[in-house]
């Protein structure tokens, strides 16, 4: 591994790592030498045993987001065992597809919850153990709803546009700390999070045919934007929003 990119002996906590797009960036990290802590609300074996599969260490702590206590919950759980946070990837997320006239309270609050309060603070709980170490890399996972109205997703969106800004807003107070928080905004990806418009017809159809790269993106298309702004191969990048998106935004 080219030395830019070497993320030997660094500590990568994943929320949503068991499955999607949360378990293929913590591959990539791990490829590039992380060890992982897997957060998510449902244990994934699979994704353990392929991480440690690769000769890293990897742990899951099971947590409900959705929960206020969990961000607090987490970060003591991983600094008693491994005394440090090196990168901290925000992935786990929700969605919640209704006409706007009909959205519900319940799943206005659930996503804005998951999707942008519980990851501002887990980067303001892991942004205090950076601070001490005077190094740390934040990844947040924005969307292409964080510049685009969406349809049917009007809590969705609202929860990725915040989720941008809270990356450049904790950008520029704690680039002079060592700590880089950028985000990545990935396109149309096919995890579970998309099993509904995938199984759309119509909407399928229409997607794949404003899709430059003519495919959907897969879990491994997020590689590399992961293990880049993980690495030192990013240190003067801040508060920039990374659109993997096969040039959905483009067109
Ligand atoms: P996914 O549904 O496959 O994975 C989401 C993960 O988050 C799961 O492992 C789930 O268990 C976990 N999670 C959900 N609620 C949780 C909670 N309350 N507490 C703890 N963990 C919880 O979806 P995905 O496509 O892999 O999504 C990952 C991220 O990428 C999300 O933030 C999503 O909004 C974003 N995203 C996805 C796409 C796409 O096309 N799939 C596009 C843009 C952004």
């Amino acid at each position: 591994m080219n030395s830019l990119f070497d993320l030997t002996g660094k500590v990568a906590v994943v929320t949503g790592g068991s499955t999607g797009l949360g378990a293929g960036m913590s591959l990539g990290l791990a490829e590039a030498g992380a060890d992982i802590v897997l957060v998510d609300r449902v244990a994934s074996i699979e994704t353990e045993q392929n991480i440690k599969a690769l000769g890293r260490q990897s742990m899951v702590v099971v947590a409900d987001l959705s929960k206020r206590e969990s961000p607090q919950e987490i970060i003591k759980t991983v600094i008693d065992k491994f005394g440090r946070i090196d990168i901290l990837i925000n992935n786990a997320g929700i969605i919640r597809r209704t006409p706007a006239v009909d959205f519900s309270e319940k799943d206005w609050d659930e996503v804005m919850m998951i999707n942008s309060r519980s990851a501002f603070f887990m980067c303001q709980l892991a942004g205090r153990e950076m601070m001490k170490q005077k190094k740390g890399k934040i990844i947040n996972v924005a969307s292409l709803l964080s510049f685009q109205g969406g349809i049917l997703v009007p809590s969705y969106a609202a929860s990725k546009a915040a989720i941008a800004q809270i990356t450049k807003s904790l950008a520029n107070e704690w680039a002079q700390y060592g700590i880089n928080v950028n985000a990545i905004a990935p396109g149309y990806m096919a995890t579970n999070n998309t099993k509904a418009l995938r199984e759309d017809a119509v909407r399928s159809k229409a997607i794949l045919d404003r899709i430059p790269a003519a495919r959907w993106g897969m879990p491994e298309d997020l590689k590399g934007a992961a293990i880049f702004l993980a690495s030192s191969a990013s240190d003067y990048v801040n508060g920039h929003v990374l659109v993997v998106d096969g040039g959905w935004l483009a067109r």
